[in-house]
């Protein structure tokens, strides 16, 4: 349920407002502009007549999505996550890039000066890995993140990277400035829920089979547990195609526009797991409206410890970014025509 609120409510009306809704078993959740959401508590046979002798309740809409506070309808302007003094989604053009993982001091301060030099917002790296075998390197763990960390600090670049448990949240909540779900665990509710308790954004994908639904609960967890500060990412689903890694699903990109408020980037590295495909990739999820992407480059491509069959290098890097950047600004002045 939506509750269009009097504008020239006090806040001391709104408090006395929100505190008679909780004593009536409801949860109420400020929005922007003069909203609240009810998240919880709403059962299909309270009729939204019920809130209308409130005092200060102007209008009341049922929200028939599950996902209430990630819904476009219950906060119709895109969210603008602001992190640093950097700006990510609502037109901001958001670029990470950097190596599937930490693997050395050297490593990180080559892709870091890479990164900033080309444009990029934020630099990206792996320390505790979701690898497939258990043979395969699992990540420099703490150790990796200080080193993204000071590479990120160095070059004046967000530093991105995957928590796979909750009991790795706080740890990396205190190094890593957006802290990444991965495909294997958009659905792991208990570390979702963790997620919630950090001011830190996150970047959270989609996973192999998951529906824009599925994905958008996912975002639901995070939010109703205490963190707005969501952002989507489309990485390519499970299909019949084994040409590619995945599919890319660039509808994601549309579909998710029109549903939610949050921020939608894309990963074309994941999405595609082919190094010639990244760049076309890109831009396609740019033309689509995507607020940004997520891009694995490495210093030397071909010797990455993971994923070096879709990992590029920094020219082909700087070459996405230039031509990223005059689509993106290509389509803003178009919509202004
Ligand atoms: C990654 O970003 O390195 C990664 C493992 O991504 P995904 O969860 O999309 O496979
Ligand atoms: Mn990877």
């Amino acid at each position: 349920m939506i509750l269009d609120l009097d504008p020239t409510l006090l806040e001391s009306e709104v408090s006395a407002l929100c505190l008679r809704l909780k004593q009536m078993k409801f949860v109420p959740v400020k929005q922007p502009g003069c909203r609240l959401a009810l998240v919880q508590g709403v059962d299909k046979h309270v009729r939204p007549d019920a809130f209308l002798h409130l005092h200060g309740v102007q209008k009341v809409s049922p929200l028939k999505e599950k996902y209430k506070l990630a819904s476009r309808f219950s906060h119709p302007e895109p969210t603008i996550i602001e992190c640093k003094g950097k700006r990510i989604g609502g037109g901001h053009l958001f670029v990470a890039a950097g190596p599937c993982s930490i693997e050395s001091k050297e490593q990180m301060d080559a892709s870091a000066k890479a990164a900033a030099a080309h444009g990029a917002t934020a630099l990206r790296g792996g320390a505790f890995k979701p690898r497939t075998s258990p043979y395969d390197f699992q990540g420099m763990g703490e150790e990796g993140l200080q080193i993204l960390r000071d590479a990120g600090e160095k070059y004046n670049l967000l530093t991105l990277s995957e928590v796979m448990e909750p009991a790795q949240v706080e740890l990396a909540a205190g190094y890593v400035d957006i802290l990444q779900v991965g495909a294997r665990n958009m659905q792991n509710f208990s570390l979702l829920k963790e997620l919630g308790k950090v001011k830190n954004p996150i970047l959270l994908k989609r996973g192999f089979s998951a529906t824009y639904q599925d994905l958008l609960m996912a975002a639901e967890y995070i939010m109703a547990h205490g963190n707005p500060n969501v952002i989507l990412c489309e990485r390519g689903i499970r299909t019949f195609e084994t040409y590619t890694r995945n599919t890319l699903d660039l509808n994601a990109v549309c579909a998710l526009k029109e549903l939610t408020h949050l921020p939608i980037v894309v990963d074309p590295s994941h999405g595609t797991g082919i190094r010639s495909f990244v760049a076309p990739m890109s831009l396609a999820s740019i033309a689509a409206g995507a607020d940004g992407l997520v891009i694995e480059m490495h210093p030397d491509p071909d010797r990455s410890l993971s994923d070096a069959q879709q990992t590029i290098s920094f020219d082909a890097f700087g070459k996405i970014m230039r031509d990223a950047t005059l689509i993106k600004q290509t389509l803003a002045e178009a919509s202004v025509i």
